[in-house]
């Protein structure tokens, strides 16, 4: 502004008192105040006028300070004015909108409200600044809430575009003109904003507190769940503002967060019952070296006792270690060193890992982790009884070992094709090095009659704890008896191998043996026939079953003639051959279910199950042949032996059991009638008792 202040109009020299007030006054006035000639030039402006305007618009048309396009709807208005006899006319648009005044500097216009008025020729035009005015109208449509003004008398002054919308006021509460607020209480009040209640009451009430209104804040929960934050602040003369904003969002967040803190809390109180059971100690330490969570098993296992760790209470990670570092723990040596140290080492903690021996003598392992946002959290476990187990362990693994590699015994393991993965003690069982043995079949060492069956316990044939025992061929061709043991795992097979070579054959020994002692026990010695023990078993046998079939039994007595002779003819020894081959002529000449038996001397006795007196005698018939017919060579006997034999036959069936001894006697009977009748014949007992 390079015109600087305007000076004052000259008025001339001696004029009188009120003039040099009406002067001063216009000229100081803060409205901005311009005189118009008749022609509309500008005659006179005051400080406040030029300071608007930004210049001395003195000499130019008054027109021209206003902007092109607001120039004759305010050049009517003036004529109108100046035509008619009102004292003032207030014109704040014309039909283009606002007036606009051109500043001087050519920065622009500024929106202004025009007052005409009359003083004397000239018209006096008073200019007023309406910018902050529109500003605040702008900022009041553009709000993100309601904006209501009341006047004192409670009428409505003003409001902005969203109260409408926001509070849902339909149309024609607007009809009238702007509502009173009684009018939009009413309403509300209807349609259930106010909650239950009679609709006057809370009109009445609402009314009451406006007449002496406070500032307030509140929120209203509508009735269709939104909710608004109603904010109302009296105005200096009277009346009040209110500003209604949605906070529905952030209502729900606040709700929201309340719940996810109720959560939190809730996770915090089940991790510290979570903590406070664990049978390991655990401290957390934060950044200012605090324990600030901590349980009951560290306190327990560090035996630290409750006057120096209250329980629940937040405790100086110094205190608890200078009550440590006082008792020895951390060994001989000042404490406060001890602590000194300690505390150093916790403000800059990495992760460690050590063990503690207490005076006690129990094991403490010390595991602590820096946690992301400072601070440590340390766990304490007694470990005293997995170090006792694990030291158990090492001694029986350790006695395992040694008692593999002092017997013959191998231990393996086998993939799913049986080639070794593993092996120990391997080469004092198949003289194989473990080298010689890696990736090939155990299978290939078994001899090969036996490789199907020893597939089958690898494939889970053995029962768990179940051996088995299978020929093997070592190094250097010698066979091995190997006992195997051992069961599925990864589908293959680990298992145990034992040398039972010896014990094998000793076992195949005694197994002989007992056959050996079996068989003397139940047969004659002479002929290989079954004794009178075997007879007995096998009689009480065929008695069972003769009960359940029912099919008669029967029995025959052979008893040799003339024996005596033939002893006395060719000696003892040619008459035990006689028997032998007799023996074999009997046990050649019946079915494999009768048995042929000898008792002793030269008689034999014959048991025929399922057997009736007809079949038995057929049966003694055809021996009584065989026998006679068997010509019986006999060292240094020039001539075949032959001889004969009395067969007497006795029969029982189900409805007469007899015992054996009777059996027997019933068929000697039979026997000796056969004798007296001429011998070489057969007899039946039946014919005794007739
Ligand atoms: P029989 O029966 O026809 O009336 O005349 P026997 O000569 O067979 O008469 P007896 O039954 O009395 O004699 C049986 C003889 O058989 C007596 C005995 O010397 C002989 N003897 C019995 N057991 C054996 C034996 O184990 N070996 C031999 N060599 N002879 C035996
Ligand atoms: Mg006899
Ligand atoms: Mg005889």
């Amino acid at each position: 502004m390079d015109q600087g202040k305007p000076k004052p109009e000259q008025q001339g020299e001696g004029g009188d008192a009120a003039l040099s007030f009406h002067r001063l006054a216009f000229e100081n006035s803060s409205a901005a105040m311009i005189g118009v000639d008749a022609d509309g030039t500008v005659a006179v402006a005051n400080r406040a006028a030029c300071r608007l305007i930004g210049d001395d618009p003195r000499g130019r048309v008054f027109l021209s300070l206003i902007r092109e396009q607001d120039r004759p709807g305010l050049d009517q208005t003036i004529a109108i004015f100046l035509a008619g006899t009102d004292d003032v006319s207030v014109l704040r648009r014309d039909a283009n909108g606002v007036i606009h005044l051109l500043r001087g500097d050519g920065q622009g216009s500024l929106p202004v409200e025009v007052a005409l008025s009359r003083a004397g020729p000239r018209l006096l035009v008073t200019v007023r600044d309406i910018g902050s005015r529109i500003a605040l109208r702008t900022i009041i449509e553009n709000m993100p809430g309601a904006v209501t003004l009341f006047g004192p008398d409670l009428e409505m002054r003003a409001c902005n575009a969203k109260l409408q919308a926001l509070l849902g006021f339909p149309d024609s509460l607007f009809d009238g003109g702007l509502p009173s607020l009684e009018t939009l209480l009413r309403y509300n009040a209807e349609r259930g904003e106010y909650g239950p209640g009679d609709v006057d009451a809370l009109v009445a009430e609402r009314l009451r507190q406006a007449s002496n209104p406070e500032p307030h804040v509140f929120e209203r929960r509508r009735t269709d769940g939104t909710t608004l934050e109603i904010r109302g602040a009296p105005l200096p003369g009277g009346g009040f503002v209110t500003i209604y904003t949605d906070v529905t969002a952030r209502k729900r967040a606040e709700e929201a967060l309340q719940a996810a803190m109720a959560e939190s809390e809730r996770v915090r109180v089940h991790l510290h019952s979570v903590i406070e059971h664990l049978p390991q100690g655990v401290t957390v330490v934060d950044p200012a070296l605090d324990i600030v969570v901590w349980n009951q098993a560290f306190a327990r296992l560090l035996d630290i006792p409750a006057t120096v760790m209250p329980p629940g209470e937040v405790v100086p990670y110094a205190d608890a270690i200078r009550f440590v570092a006082e008792r020895g723990d951390y060994g001989p040596g000042d404490p406060e060193d001890h602590v000194r140290q300690r505390v150093e080492l916790a403000r800059n903690p990495s992760q460690h890992r050590f063990e503690r021996v207490l005076p006690t003598g129990r094991i403490i392992e010390v595991f602590g982790r820096p946690m992301s946002d400072g601070g440590f959290v340390t766990t304490y476990t007694d470990i005293t009884d997995i170090r006792a187990s694990a030291q158990q362990l090492e001694r029986t693994l350790a006695l395992m070992d040694e008692i593999i590699s002092r017997s013959v015994i191998a231990v393996f393991e086998l993939d799913g094709d049986a080639r070794f993965r593993f092996a120990s003690g391997i080469e004092r069982v198949l003289g194989y090095e473990m080298g010689e043995i890696d990736g090939r079949s155990l299978l290939e060492f078994v001899e090969p009659a036996a490789r199907p069956v020893v597939m089958g316990w690898l494939a889970g044939d053995l029962a768990p704890g179940e051996k088995a025992v299978a020929p093997f061929r070592c190094k250097g061709g010698r066979l091995a008896w190997l006992e195997l043991s051992g069961y599925g795992v990864d589908g293959g097979f680990r298992g145990v191998a034992t040398d039972i070579t010896e014990k094998h054959h000793q076992d195949l020994k005694i197994k002989t043996l007992v056959e050996r002692l079996e068989q003397s026990a139940l047969h004659d010695a002479l002929t290989g026939l079954a004794n009178r023990t075997k007879f007995t078993q096998r009689f009480d046998i065929e008695c069972d079953r003769l009960v359940r079939s029912g099919k008669p039994m029967s029995l025959l007595v052979i008893d040799l003639d003339h024996f005596k002779t033939i002893n006395d003819t060719f000696g003892h020894v040619v008459g035990d051959l006689v028997l032998k081959e007799t023996a074999e002529v009997l046990q050649g000449s019946v079915r494999a279910t009768d048995l042929v038996s000898r008792f002793g001397g030269e008689e034999f006795v014959v048991l025929l199950p399922e057997t009736d007196m007809e079949g038995a005698l057929t049966v003694a018939e055809s021996l009584r042949g065989a026998v006679a017919d068997r010509k019986i060579l006999a060292p240094g006997i020039a001539e075949p032996i032959s001889v004969t034999g009395t067969f007497g036959v006795s029969s029982m069936d189900r409805d007469e059991l007899l015992a054996l001894d009777d059996f027997i006697d019933a068929a000697d009977r039979a026997a000796y009638r056969g004798k007296r009748a001429g011998r070489n014949r057969v007899c039946a007992a039946t014919d005794d008792a007739a």
